[in-house]
């Protein structure tokens, strides 16, 4: 999780920060290159002098950005402006959700038999035969060409992606889908395909992109089937420990519905495609050599000291299954737990709801035990062109049917938020110009269609409306008074809404008295309160806020001691487990964090 930067330096450029500790990886660029594919204008990134093509996955991938890197994009052509206001839009968001893959620290363990040690992909402890992989091909004729297994290919990864966008994997199957599009060029049989991959796989060896062999491997097959070449892999009926040198990301969905227990691998790494599947399927699995193991003898798989026990004892195994029971029970219970009710120690009742996006990422919301939308970001439920007013109610019907609680943010752009059909006018400080609720003035179209559609969708709903970066009570006021002009003059009861602020702005702190008399509810955005309270820019390249700084939990107590209307945070700090403990001791009785977050997030509270 990070921020990320974005500043344009020159007319049609921006320059973009990767902060994600797993850099800028597959899975983000091929949603980056998705999104310049839309665009007509020629989009190049440049790093440390070296240029690509923004529109490739390998060329892109070429740059190699890891943490930290700061990198130009440059677009040419009629729709350059817009297509950098999307990619820059859409890359802070990757770099937003990006879920940082943490190395699982070994717990202590000893045993007195022989043991292999590894690298824990995912925990867990399993006792079974061990089992090698075995596949057989076979043969038979197709009726497609080479180019219409390709095409079909590409037609499959690219509807596998779209069904599946609720899941958090679903990205997989888009990075595939690019990647084989990378190919199209210079391919043209399957020789050909065969050669290209086996030069792009021998070039990743030994780089830090190795583990996207896999995905090329993985497009192969699915080629390869379309043409009649297809492999079955065979596993026994009862319960196994598989090992194998490497399976392929779609091999894992097949897998997870036989009998295995876990899985060993020899050249997989902790961040490829396969071992992300692996953990989403939570099968303990470990990265090992495995060639000691004898086939079919009993081993126990610790993949909580991250160790493989041969010819355990009686004494060893019993024990094993201790903890395996153990595990099992403390994993149906957190999984059961999500939906539950998120209570402190000393009984204590904490509300965690979700800040979403769009439809999808509400439904995906709902299934990771959201209690309600703390925080919907209109602006990025149309990101390309200005949506129909229908098109607004139907989104906004679509995410209120699925809960009780929503609170509706109207359009937040400006500082680092663009939409390219809102053009605003050019500011040496744009996070301290026309910004947020201050869009009220400068496009009330705009927001009084937006109002429209809320309100229109919301006629059988208790639907919570905020405007964003207020900084006086006058703002409020008007912008409030703006909204029941617009209900009045299209006729529409509004008694079931509720008009509250974010507290982004400092000002707020110190009008919070005058606030409490027209509010009817606060939401608190540390990420741009604490750029303001630090005076640094929460996009900025180098400087960095101290998020866990006194002042800004100092900051969030006087507001709640002040506050006399129900209070939530929407920040991110929200969903940091160190700041959680302190947010319940300032108060704060609601949080709302991303979707990943939620059961993390009840789990710390839980634990207080
Ligand atoms: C915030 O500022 O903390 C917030 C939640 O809003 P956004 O990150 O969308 O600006
Ligand atoms: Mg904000």
């Amino acid at each position: 999780m990070g921020l990320f930067s974005l500043f344009f330096s020159k007319p049609h450029s921006a320059e973009l920060t990767v902060t994600s500790g797993n850099g800028f990886h597959l899975r983000p660029v091929a949603k980056f290159v998705a999104t310049a594919k839309q665009y007509q204008s020629d989009i190049q990134a440049s790093f440390q002098g070296k240029n690509a093509d923004a529109k490739g996955v390998n060329t892109l991938l070429s740059l190699s950005l890891e943490q930290g890197d700061t990198f130009t994009v440059r677009a040419k052509g009629k729709d350059a402006e817009e297509a950098l206001k999307a990619l820059s839009s859409l890359f802070h968001t990757l770099m937003q959700d990006d879920v940082e893959i943490s190395v699982v620290e070994k717990e202590e363990m000893t045993y007195e038999s022989k043991t292999i040690s590894g690298e824990i992909i995912a925990s867990g402890i399993a006792i079974g035969p061990a089992t090698r992989y075995r596949e057989t091909q076979s043969n038979r004729a197709s009726t497609l060409s080479f180019e219409e297994a390709f095409e079909k290919s590409e037609a499959e990864l690219t509807t596998l992606y779209s069904d599946n966008k609720e899941k958090s994997n679903a990205d997989i199957y888009l990075a595939q889908k690019e990647l084989l599009s990378s190919l199209k060029a210079e391919v043209t049989d399957l020789a050909s395909l065969e050669k290209s991959i086996a030069n792009a796989s021998s070039q990743l060896m030994g780089t830090k992109l190795e583990a996207k062999i896999v995905d090329y491997k993985d497009i192969l097959q699915r080629i390869k089937a379309h043409l009649g070449i297809t492999s079955e892999m065979h596993f026994p009926e009862h319960p196994f420990i598989l090992m194998a040198d490497d399976l392929l990301p779609s091999q894992i969905e097949t897998l997870s519905h036989t009998s295995v227990q876990a899985v060993i691998l020899k050249e997989t790494s902790l961040n490829s495609h396969t071992a992300i599947l692996l953990r989403g399927a939570g099968l303990p699995s470990l990265i090992a050599d495995y060639t000691p193991i004898e086939e079919d003898s009993r081993i126990i798989l610790d993949a909580h000291a991250g160790l493989i026990v041969l010819e355990a004892s009686e004494k060893e195994l019993e024990s094993a299954r201790k903890r395996e029971r153990a595990d099992k029970e403390a994993q149906q219970s957190a999984f059961e737990k999500r939906f539950e009710a998120a209570e402190t120690k000393t009984g204590k009742r904490i509300k965690v709801l979700a800040n979403v996006t769009d439809p999808d990422s509400a439904r995906t919301a709902k299934e990771e035990g959201a209690e309600g939308i703390g925080l919907l970001r209109t602006e990025f439920l149309f990101k390309k062109e200005q949506p129909s007013y229908e098109k607004q109610v139907a989104a906004y019907q679509a995410i209120f049917a699925l809960f009780d609680e929503v609170t509706v943010r109207t359009l937040d752009v400006g500082g680092d938020k663009a939409l390219p059909y809102i053009t605003l006018i050019q500011e040496d400080n744009p996070f301290l110009g026309i910004r947020g609720v201050r869009l009220f003035n400068t496009h009330p179209e705009i927001i009084a269609e937006q109002l429209h559609a809320i309100f229109s969708a919301a006629q059988h709903s208790a639907v919570k409306i905020m405007f964003p970066m207020v900084s006086s009570v006058e703002e409020f006021m008007e912008a409030k008074a703006f909204a029941q002009n617009v209900a009045k003059e299209y006729e529409i009861d509004i008694s079931n809404i509720h008009f509250g602020i974010m507290i982004e702005v400092p000002s707020v702190l110190f009008l919070l008295e005058d606030f409490n008399k027209v509010v009817d509810f606060y939401s608190i955005g540390t990420n741009d309160l604490t750029q303001y309270l630090f005076a640094i820019e929460r996009t900025h390249a180098t400087l960095k806020t101290n998020d866990l700084s006194p002042a800004v939990f100092d900051a969030l107590a006087l507001i709640v001691s002040k506050a006399e209307k129900p209070v939530s945070i929407c920040g991110e700090l929200a969903a940091n487990t160190e700041a959680i403990p302190k947010l319940l001791e300032i108060g704060l009785e609601t949080l709302s964090v991303s979707a990943k977050r939620i059961a993390e997030t009840k789990k710390t509270i839980r634990e207080q």
